[in-house]
């Protein structure tokens, strides 16, 4: 089972992530998991890659595409979180499945208003006894208590990058620009599904973790 998975940053798909990975038994890559996996194994498209990224640079397309589809060429069962990241990249990789003949199974998309998950994100309150104490003042399911962690009782802090709202904003419009970003890439992921290369989960990112969970489980055994 190979799955593509959408979501932005606060709509809990790290979660779900990490949930459908653990029952299905898949391999979790990660954007950033890419490149260090080729960079370390010295593979000749890493080394390249290595060049722009002690420049600062972006990496192009031209070494990315290939990095991704050499990692799942080599693995029976993925999930691939965070990347396209933007529509070129969706078509190009969508072309490079198709060129090694790899299949899809399965993409899903965790919905959530652009205004929710800032507050979301913002929201976030860490744990400073256990980073596995998850704790958000704007979700009311895991809301703290009295000021301190729901789980423990600890003190709680902020992250730095959770409160720069600027930033937040620059990296949510990436997402949900239609046009040429993520969402413009989960778009034309829907068209292609509509012609039956495989199936799109559509999640409601407002419902609770568990509930969400047991949504995407039913969704896959229903088509899997
Ligand atoms: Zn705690």
């Amino acid at each position: 089972m190979n799955i593509l998975i959408f979501g932005p940053n606060g709509s809990g798909k790290g979660t779900q992530s990490s949930l459908i990975k653990d029952k299905y038994e898949l391999a979790h890559i990660e954007s950033g998991a890419i490149f260090r996996e080729h960079i370390n194994k010295r593979t000749p498209l890493g080394l390249k890659a290595k060049n722009y990224i002690s420049r600062g640079e972006l990496v192009p397309d031209e070494l990315t595409i290939p990095m991704v589809t050499d990692i799942l060429e080599s693995l029976s069962n993925w999930l691939l979180d965070g990347f396209p990241r933007n529509k070129t990249q969706a078509e190009k990789l969508w072309q490079a499945l198709r060129d090694r003949e790899i299949e899809l199974s399965f993409i899903v998309e965790i919905q959530l208003a652009q205004e929710l998950a800032k507050q979301r994100i913002m929201g976030r309150r860490i744990c400073k006894k256990s980073p596995h104490h998850p704790n958000n003042i704007n979700i009311e399911a895991i809301y703290p208590i009295n000021g301190k962690c729901r789980v423990c009782g600890s003190e709680l802090d902020t992250r730095k990058d959770d409160q720069d709202e600027a930033a937040i904003d620059q990296r949510l419009q990436v997402y949900y620009d239609t046009e040429e970003g993520t969402l413009a890439a989960v778009n034309y992921y829907q068209k292609l599904s509509s012609s039956g290369n495989f199936y799109h989960i559509i999640l409601d990112g407002n419902k609770k973790i568990e509930v969400l969970k047991d949504e995407l489980i039913t969704k896959i055994e229903e088509k899997y």
